[in-house]
């Protein structure tokens, strides 16, 4: 299926006429292709969206609120179509799309609906110098949006709700390498009454069409999640047009088990925290520590339930592990596995590639755990972001402390405990923007999102997302 930019409401070919393959992950087809835009597409688009913000920021939060829970709704009632076109697009199981990721996508659309009826000025009364001060939270304008393939509409929606929310207009760019969900939003917002150039969904490759977003001087705020080196490059380029930036990036997130936790509960979710999405979740726990006391026991029953996850076709009701999203990314995750075992890791399960009967080309991989000597080793310092985790002991918390933090990334952590003192004091010193103590990915859209570190900078969520795509103006009356 060929898919057109969405521009001014309307769906259309790229200018050039230039195309891009689109692969199946499962099978590794090309089943159909997405526009190749370029600098004058992004050009057109910005066109919309500065000619819409004019009525749209001056439309009423109810206004705006009616508009995006319409929007949730639409996601809701189009639910299993949206998952099988992000299924079959990004090869993660559709039971996943189903449960996780079109839920959160209708999630961002009702929460920031909401959210933006209750984002409330502040006022102070400057008593003594007879003054009142208000702030005003204005819309910045027209915004770029830019999201990666890992969890395309859940994500690409998390920017694109409080942006429109909070009154701007939106050059938006997916993953070029997993299009199809943003493609059937540009829809549903024509069905819910979005007004024409609000949001504008430009497809192509990030060198050529995000380049041509982040170098347009117009738009004055970036909201991104990628790579950290991509997160690098967009921070240069923006930073002599004095951007705003929200960038989202990599991470090697610790998961810390202590001996005193619930057992059963933690393995349950470690196998989830470590492979959910086969290991491509920005806040999979991908270096496993664990106590020394039962490192043993939990290295055993840990690779048992590994060995047990099917890895099978996405579109298959019972598979756990899909399809890795594309080839590249495949042999990046492979070469990792090699990486490990020259550098004295041991493969306690996974490790090679998988055929599924009737998809034989397709990009599959056994969930894989290593073992290894140090904290030190590349795996356990870059990001491999695919179905691998490594798993080490550790003798006490300040041990563990250090070895966690001992990495460039800082996006989030996981800890196993139910000793108080110790969870207070670990949460305080991790480096990461978020800690999970005894549950992982539970996620409430009011609190704060983001990472320290080569992990971002800048938080999504709540009011902080609204905060960020609005620009304070303070006023000051005297009386
Ligand atoms: P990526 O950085 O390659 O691409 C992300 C997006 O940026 C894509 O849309 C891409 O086309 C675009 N892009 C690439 N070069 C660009 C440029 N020069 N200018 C503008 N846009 C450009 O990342 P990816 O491979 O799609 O995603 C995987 C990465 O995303 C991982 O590192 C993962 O940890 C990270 N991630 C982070 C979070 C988070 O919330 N922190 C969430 C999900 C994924």
């Amino acid at each position: 299926m060929n898919i057109q930019n969405y521009i001014n409401g309307n769906f259309q070919n790229p200018i050039n006429n230039h195309w891009i393959d689109n692969y199946n992950p499962s099978n590794g087809e090309v089943y159909g292709q997405i526009p190749n835009s370029t600098k004058e597409d992004v050009e057109k688009a910005y066109s919309a969206a500065k000619s819409a913000f004019p009525i749209w920021s001056k439309t009423t939060p109810e206004d705006r609120s009616r508009i995006l829970i319409k929007i949730s709704e639409l996601l809701e009632v189009n639910l299993k179509r949206l998952a099988e076109a992000e299924s079959k697009d990004n090869g993660k199981p559709i039971s996943l799309a189903k449960a996780v990721d079109i839920p959160r996508a209708a999630s961002n659309f009702r929460f920031f609906g909401n959210a933006i009826t209750q984002f409330a000025s502040e006022s102070h009364e400057s008593v003594g110098q007879q003054a009142i001060n208000y702030t005003l939270r204005q819309p910045i304008g027209v915004v770029g949006c830019i999201s990666p393939w890992n969890l395309p509409l859940y994500l690409f929606t998390w920017k694109i709700a409080p942006a429109i929310a909070a009154g701007n207009c939106v050059v938006a760019k997916p993953s070029e390498v997993t299009p199809m969900t943003a493609y059937l939003l540009g829809e549903i917002c024509n069905e819910a009454g979005l007004p024409k150039g609000v949001l504008n969904i430009v497809h192509g490759l990030g060198t050529t069409t995000g380049q041509a977003i982040i170098e347009h001087p117009d738009i004055k705020a970036i909201s991104f999640t990628g790579g950290t080196a991509t997160g690098a490059h967009i921070a240069k380029v923006a930073a002599p047009m004095f951007k705003k930036l929200s960038l989202e990036l990599g991470g090697k997130n610790p998961n810390i088990i202590f001996a005193d936790c619930d057992y059963q509960d933690m393995l349950a979710t470690t196998v989830r925290s470590s492979f959910a999405n086969q290991g491509q979740v920005c806040l999979c726990g991908s270096r496993i520590f664990v106590e020394v006391s039962i490192y043993n026991q939990f290295k055993k029953d840990f690779v048992e339930k590994v060995k047990a996850l099917t890895v099978g076709h996405p579109s298959n009701e019972d598979t756990h592990i899909g399809a890795l999203v594309s080839k590249p990314h495949l042999e990046k995750v492979k070469e990792y596995i090699q990486i490990a075992k020259d550098e004295n890791g041991t493969v306690l399960c996974g490790g090679n590639e998988v055929t599924i009967k009737g998809s034989e080309n397709g990009y599959y991989l056994k969930p894989t755990v290593i073992e290894v000597t140090s904290d030190e080793c590349r795996v356990n310092q870059e990001e491999i972001f695919g179905p691998v985790v490594t798993i080490m002991p550790f003798k006490s918390e300040d041990d563990v402390l250090e070895m966690a933090n001992k990495v460039k990334y800082g996006l989030s952590a996981t800890l196993w405990t139910n000793d108080l003192k110790r969870t207070m004091k670990m949460s305080n010193e991790l480096q990461a923007g978020i800690v999970w103590v005894n549950t992982w990915m539970m996620r409430d859209l009011r609190t704060p999102f983001g990472g320290v570190k080569a992990s971002g900078v800048g938080r999504e969520g709540g009011f902080e997302a609204l905060r960020f795509f609005t620009e304070a103006k303070n006023v000051c009356i005297k009386y």
